[in-house]
């Protein structure tokens, strides 16, 4: 079948074809410096990211999961530890508390998709020693909220930030209200590279420390084993491409805005659909857009009308929020979050869209509703 225009709902080779010939020289260059592990390129990454952000240490690890998991192990989370994650969040986030030997309770989220921290708040016991707000979509949580109940039950944050690097709170980046924050260069995510990639980011010099140490076997600067550390890396060629790719992120993010308030200005009068907030409704907060996730009446007919018109969508974490994973038992109260599972849905947004791309989107949803 034929298509007036086909709009999948990401295009992965289309992020080579961007910049193919930066990227083999790149490659070329790296490979032939023989420079595999923990060479220059990965300083240098980590410095340009420290400095793009403005925080102190930026660290490379082999992507956002483990990222996930030193930050716990750098904020002194263990064994028998509960920590609150939200159940709208990819399941790297509570596998990540598992893995450290402690355990997640599962919270309510919002309408805006994040953390609904008066949920949070119910499930708080004398074990919980963390909470851990995922920054989805590109945009951050209440961190007023988060950081009031953090600090009345001295709890450490954590946050998983891996969809939110560049969204800021108050003019602070996601990934620098805790000990540490993580995120993920998976190749959709807002910088992509091309395999597995993460960073760890935090303002404190003694995490910092132990985090770069148990990224690489638990090896101090002088080479001597000082704790059991984990293999992390950040692979060297990843941190080549990722410092291309960094130079061109303030575009790609501004990118992603416009298509928001493009799609914004397009849907925002259906009373069958819930859109994210407007890139400019909130000034406390600057999202990124990682993704545009709606939230549709006949979702899923919705979803086959846009596929029969060549339009990709999809759902997040396949449809299910971890809650819903029965098999791993997770202790939870999410009300609402069971009810969204029902209605969100995904629609194309990187910044390689066109205008007419997400006009063709738009006018294809408008049609279904009328
Ligand atoms: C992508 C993602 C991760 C993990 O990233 P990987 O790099 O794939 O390990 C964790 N949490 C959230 C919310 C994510 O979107």
């Amino acid at each position: 079948m034929t298509f007036a225009r086909s709009v999948p709902f990401f295009n992965y080779p289309a992020m080579f074809a961007e910049r193919s010939e930066t990227y083999m020289a790149t490659m070329h260059d790296v490979m032939a410096r023989g420079a595999f592990i923990m060479q220059r390129d990965l300083l240098s990454f980590e410095e340009e990211l420290a400095a793009y952000l403005g925080c102190r240490h930026a660290i490379g690890v082999a992507d956002g999961t483990v990222a996930l998991t030193l930050s716990l192990r750098a904020a002194g989370i263990g064994t028998g530890d509960e920590v609150i994650v939200s159940s709208h969040t990819f399941i790297a986030t509570a596998a990540a508390v598992h893995h450290v030997g402690a355990i997640p309770v599962v919270c309510d989220c919002l309408p805006d998709a994040m953390m609904d921290t008066a949920s949070a708040a119910t499930l708080v016991t004398d074990n919980t020693r963390a909470i851990m707000p995922t920054q989805l979509n590109g945009r951050t949580s209440d961190m007023d909220a988060i950081g009031a109940l953090a600090k009345q039950h001295n709890l450490k944050i954590v946050e998983d930030s891996c969809q939110a690097m560049g969204a800021k709170f108050r003019d602070t980046p996601a990934g620098l209200f805790g000990v540490a924050g993580s995120y993920s260069f998976y190749p959709a995510k807002t910088l992509g590279c091309f395999g597995d990639g993460g960073a760890i980011v935090t303002n404190d010099d003694d995490a910092a420390k132990e985090i770069r140490e148990l990224r690489d076997h638990g090896r101090g600067a002088d080479g001597k084993v000082k704790r059991f550390g984990h293999n992390g890396r950040l692979d060297n060629i990843q941190a080549a491409i990722l410092r291309v790719k960094l130079a061109h992120y303030d575009e790609a993010i501004a990118r992603r805005r416009a298509i928001a308030s493009r799609y914004q200005a397009g849907l925002s009068d259906i009373a069958q659909l819930l859109l994210p907030p407007a890139p400019d409704s909130d000034n406390l907060r600057f999202d990124i857009f990682q993704n545009y996730e709606i939230q549709a009446d006949d979702r899923d007919a919705l979803r086959e009308h846009l596929s029969a018109n060549g339009i990709g969508t999809i759902l997040q974490w396949g449809g299910h929020m971890i809650h819903q994973f029965e098999d791993l038992g997770l202790r939870c109260s999410a009300p609402y979050a069971e009810e969204m599972s029902r209605r969100y849905m995904m629609l194309p947004m990187h910044h390689m869209l066109s205008d007419d791309d997400v006009d063709y989107v738009i006018e294809h949803i408008r049609a279904f509703y009328a």
